[in-house]
């Protein structure tokens, strides 16, 4: 790894660890359906949050997970989201050199440290910005395309690629959706079905995402059984499912797709 390269990573995380506390900031503003204008303040006595105390984790470990002004506490999600994205940001550079693949590092950038608004939305109050997914899967096939485009591949063929991985997206959940009258998923995983189409563009990786997706969903769910999280016949949050497949097709599909041509799987 090339200094260079360290430095790329580094940067990622600490732009990562931002963006989260941006997506902290939108999802809760979107769910509460508040403009995105103005400072942050603290829900409990209002005041503005001082610059200082808006460094992502630190701030949070260094306030003991209190306000400064009225000693209320404040929710886990932020420095989790934070630590997450700071995480996430710095695989992407990790695995793509921003200086040397821009294209593909602003890919896996975005579409796994965007994904954490929707999770957080969808863990918190079962609701999903159908928008925000949209936007999404716009800038990811925005970003596909232009790889394709600098790659000197066919354009269409790679479109087609994509159009079939969003038709299977969303037909899957929204079969399932149709099959359970709503019982088993919301019309939010369509929408995010359809965007994990558009990011992965191939049917191929949304197949695996999509199974992946289960294997994740369905460990969940036995440990939220049995630890009383959840009840029997009560709708699970399937967001972080889905993100999570998806970006585990983002970052390792081809391997997995090459292993399963030679049979290693
Ligand atoms: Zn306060």
């Amino acid at each position: 790894m090339t200094p260079e390269h360290i430095v790329g990573i580094v940067t990622a995380a600490l732009f990562g660890a931002a963006l989260g506390s941006f997506s902290n900031v939108l999802a809760i503003r979107w769910h509460e359906e508040v403009d995105l204008g103005g400072r942050s303040k603290c829900p409990g006595c209002g005041h503005v949050i001082r610059p200082q105390h808006l460094v992502p984790v630190f701030s949070w470990l260094w306030l003991r997970g209190k306000c400064a002004d009225c000693g209320k506490k404040i929710h886990i999600q932020y420095p989790i989201v934070e630590a997450i994205a700071m995480l996430l940001g710095g695989i992407a550079a990790w695995q793509a050199n921003p200086f040397t693949s821009p294209l593909q590092f602003a890919l896996l950038f975005i579409c796994t440290v965007g994904f954490l608004a929707p999770v957080v939305m969808d863990l918190r109050w079962q609701e999903l910005p159908v928008e925000y997914l949209v936007g999404l899967g716009v800038v990811g096939v925005g970003l596909r395309t232009a790889i394709a485009w600098y790659a000197g591949a066919n354009l269409l063929v790679s479109l087609g690629s994509t159009l079939a991985a969003i038709v299977i997206g969303v037909g899957v959940f929204w079969l399932q959706v149709a099959l359970s009258r709503g019982r088993w998923l919301g019309e939010g995983d369509v929408w995010f079905g359809g965007m994990m189409g558009a990011v992965l563009g191939a049917p191929a990786l949304v197949g695996i995402g999509i199974y992946f997706a289960y294997i994740i969903g369905g460990l969940w769910a036995v440990a939220g059984l049995a630890s009383g999280a959840y009840k029997r016949g009560s709708r699970l949050p399937f967001a972080p499912a889905l993100a999570t497949g998806t970006m585990v097709a983002l970052w390792h599909g081809e391997n997995i797709l090459s292993w399963i041509r030679h049979g290693m799987l």
